[in-house]
């Protein structure tokens, strides 16, 4: 059985299809520069070269069937036909506080969808649009919405409400969501299996850290915390999002610079975090490379990214009154060895110790505390796709 996952960007489409009998993956693609001139589409299918269509594609119909000639063209495609791929998984950003979990997509579902598009003004629409399209051009392919927040839902009303004029959240519904929903229940379920326990006994932290990063608390299978907020914006220092801030320095910099409406807003979400303090990038590579060479403020930006991660856990622990694992994933969280010492350093008071040997590591699961830690450490690869995917056979009526 076959199904194919779908995350549809405002210009941007990532997608695969998994066998689900044996949940591999049979190809994985991303179509590039949607309704904007030099449109390309690079596919890969398990064990060949990738293969890359450079064709005008004016919307997200004409890259999503761009995308179903090529999984079904009988050299690069993985399906003799459409008829053989049973359901659609779409990531969706936001369902507000609609839904706790994935569901079947129907009309009221879109409907509740686009009700959410003024929560996330820059991504909501595409995800509507891929569903769109891939409605109308496989009518009778049940489809199933899988949403970043959702996981969050189950966080108690301490967690999420503001503290600002309760009439915001009853108006507008301003409260925190979290985001990152679909990878934090992955890994943490991933956590339980490694450590051979059932989900419901553990507390679990996991640490989603790549370009966006977010933290969150994992209470017996449930998310209790988080650190993104009511936008992607909240929480930790990110490439180049600011994280938590005092709210004061908005207006202030805003007055002394003389900035234009929803310059800020750009600002804090495209001009800081550590490309913001080093200067230099918002890649934790080139992060990495440059503060090796001696640069002040790309070490500065390490410590601090590393600071807010640490703040975070230890917030957590006294949250959850002690931790059983603490997770490392996304692009830095499974690379940057270096940031993981930083961030695991001289916690072994708090029973937290990592073996320096064992976290010589890369994208690989695998436990890299010291075995007299009493918290575990854990590296896990995030696989969001397949989280969809498993979702969507269940909801879909396959299983
Ligand atoms: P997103 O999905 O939010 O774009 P990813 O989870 O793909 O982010 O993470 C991307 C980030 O991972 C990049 O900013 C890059 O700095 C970081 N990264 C990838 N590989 C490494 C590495 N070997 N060392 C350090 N950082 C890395």
């Amino acid at each position: 059985m076959k199904v194919l996952v779908i995350n549809c960007g405002s210009s941007s489409l990532k997608y695969q299809v998994l066998e689900m009998e044996d949940e591999s993956l049979l190809c994985k693609g991303l179509v590039e520069r949607i309704g904007i001139e030099g449109s390309v589409l690079k596919h890969e299918k398990a064990g060949e070269d990738k293969y890359v269509l450079q064709v005008p594609m004016d919307d997200h119909k004409d890259a999503i069937g761009h995308v179903l000639n090529t999984i079904v063209d009988p050299v690069h495609g993985v399906a003799k036909d459409m008829s053989e791929i049973s359901a659609v998984g779409h990531r969706v950003v936001h369902a507000g506080e609609k839904y706790a979990s994935s569901v079947k997509i129907t009309e009221s579902v879109m409907d509740a969808l686009e009700e959410c598009t003024d929560l996330a003004p820059l991504h909501n629409p595409p995800n509507i649009l891929g569903i769109r399209a891939c409605q109308e051009l496989m009518p009778n392919t049940p489809m199933v919405g899988v949403f970043d927040t959702a996981f969050h839902q189950t966080m108690p009303a301490e967690s999420y409400i503001y503290a600002i004029p309760y009439e915001y959240y009853e108006k507008y519904k301003v409260r925190r969501y979290g985001f990152h929903g679909t990878s934090h229940k992955y890994v943490s379920e991933r956590a339980a299996a490694m450590l051979g326990r059932p989900i419901e006994d553990l507390k679990i932290i996991t640490c989603h850290l790549g370009n966006g990063a977010s933290v969150s608390a994992i209470r017996y299978g449930k998310c209790i915390d988080t650190s993104m907020g009511f936008t992607p914006l909240e929480g930790l220092v990110m490439g180049t999002r600011s994280g938590d801030i005092d709210p004061a320095i908005v207006t202030y910099i805003r007055q002394k610079e003389n900035l234009p409406q929803g310059e800020m807003n750009n600002i804090l979400n495209k001009k800081s975090g550590v490309l913001g303090i080093s200067g230099i990038s918002s890649d934790f590579r080139d992060i990495e490379q440059a503060a090796e060479d001696g640069n002040e403020r790309a070490q500065l930006a390490q410590r601090v990214f590393a600071h807010k991660v640490r703040f975070y856990i230890g917030a957590y622990m006294a949250e959850m009154n002690g931790v059983d694992a603490i997770v490392f994933t996304a692009g830095v969280g499974e690379n940057d060895i270096g940031m993981r010492d930083i961030i695991c350093q001289d916690l072994s008071n708090l029973g937290i110790k990592m073996d320096l040997i064992r976290n010589k590591v890369r994208g690989k699961e695998t436990v890299i505390s010291s075995d007299d830690s009493k918290v575990k450490i854990l590296l896990i690869p995030t696989n969001e796709e397949l989280m969809i995917a498993r979702d969507t056979v269940e909801l879909a009526g396959l299983k």
